[in-house]
């Protein structure tokens, strides 16, 4: 890693530090070829820059489940508007990126990358569990 060949970049690294990002999310949001998690430490750790002892991401931590209890109350609110897709008994809701194959894929809540979906078993090949999948059929009205 050249720093000089990045002009700023270090500057900019340890402003993302000094706001409370650890190094492994300002490698990801600076997205510069060669710098990685261990280069980026060691610079910080060289120039003085170092957290108190017992220092915790538990803040960052604490905002990230804040969004996502929002998104989860979203959710849960939303199931009382008719049109939008709604939870059912089986639901667990789970971020849409998070979810694993044979869980519900129906959205009932957040947004972009901060959608939820519904996260009940799916069967067989399908996309959604039973209630969605009634659901999805009733309403676009192709039952078979
Ligand atoms: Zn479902």
């Amino acid at each position: 890693m050249n720093w000089e060949k990045h002009p700023g970049v270090w500057e900019k690294a340890v402003e993302l530090w000094k706001s409370g990002l650890n190094a492994t999310n300002i490698v990801r949001e600076l997205k510069i070829e060669g710098l990685t998690r261990s280069i980026l430490n060691a610079r910080l750790w060289r120039q003085g820059y170092r957290r108190p002892k017992g220092y915790s991401h538990s803040e960052i931590n604490a905002k990230a489940m804040s969004k996502r209890r929002a998104a989860l109350q979203a959710a849960q609110s939303s199931s009382a508007e008719p049109n939008y897709p709604t939870t059912v008994p089986a639901s667990r809701p789970v971020l849409f990126l998070k979810r694993e194959a044979g869980e519900c894929r129906w959205i009932v809540g957040g947004e972009g990358i901060h959608s939820f979906c519904c996260g009940a078993p799916a069967p067989g090949r399908r996309s959604y569990c039973e209630d969605h999948h009634r659901i999805a059929h009733t309403s676009s009205g192709t039952e078979t």
